[in-house]
């Protein structure tokens, strides 16, 4: 009922700018110099105060075709297809920016450009988030000729101070920022029962279990080295 009653308070003030537009634009635009440039402000103004009211609407009452052949939404005039350079948030509650999609297609595209489905990065209270979902695609190593295959998939990353984590169909990752000098070698990667126990010894990491032996969850505990405001 409360969408219901806003959305028709949205419509009535886009009616009422609209008419405000078009009585600007009647009356003043058609004059010259001065007083036109100053009416011309307004009426950009007013655009601008369009575009922002436009971002409530959902577009869900469909589009009407304009004599130049473009398809207009009824209630805000956004032209379909156009993208919108800006979205609107909700100042109180859980903050939503799009819908959770997944891979859709069976076959591979020619490159990751054309795979794409999502992705965006959201830089948050100090924090960075981006979500990537692709379909398959080729690709190629540097220095190889022949193309290899990359798989669909839902990428997320999250970077926290020093340390990222990275979540993706098959892998849940958390990297540091490896402290000193820059490492000249990739860092090498072994099962913890390929381990010794002095290396183990080293590394704050817990292993979580439950009564069926499954495993439920992974710690690394922050090295002290690593605690530093702004981590
Ligand atoms: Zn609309």
């Amino acid at each position: 009922m409360e969408t219901r009653s806003r959305k028709a308070s949205l419509k009535r003030e886009l009616r009422a700018l609209l008419r405000s537009m078009d009585f600007i634009a009647d009356r003043y635009l058609r004059r010259s110099g001065q007083g036109a440039r100053k009416f011309f402000e307004i009426y950009r103004q007013l655009g601008s105060a369009w575009k922002f009211l436009g971002l409530q609407c959902r577009h869900d009452e469909g589009y009407r075709r304009n004599r130049e052949g473009h398809d207009l939404c009824r209630i805000c005039g956004h032209v379909k297809g156009v993208a919108e350079n800006w979205r609107l948030l909700p100042v109180a509650g859980p903050i939503r920016l799009g819908g959770k999609r997944f891979h859709s297609a069976k076959r591979d595209f020619p490159n990751k450009q054309a795979a794409m489905i999502d992705v965006g990065v959201i830089h948050f209270h100090g924090t960075k988030l981006s979500v990537e979902v692709h379909n398959g695609y080729q690709s190629y190593w540097p220095g190889r000729k022949e193309p290899i295959n990359i798989a669909t998939d839902r990428i997320v990353r999250l970077w926290e101070g020093d340390v990222e984590c990275w979540l993706d169909s098959n892998l849940v990752h958390v990297k540091w920022k490896p402290t000193g000098p820059r490492p000249h070698k990739p860092p090498y990667g072994a099962f913890l029962s390929e381990l010794p126990r002095k290396m183990l010894k080293k590394f704050p990491v817990l292993l979580e279990y439950d009564h069926r032996d499954q495993l439920v969850g992974v710690n690394a505990l922050m090295a002290p080295h690593r605690k530093k405001k702004g981590a």
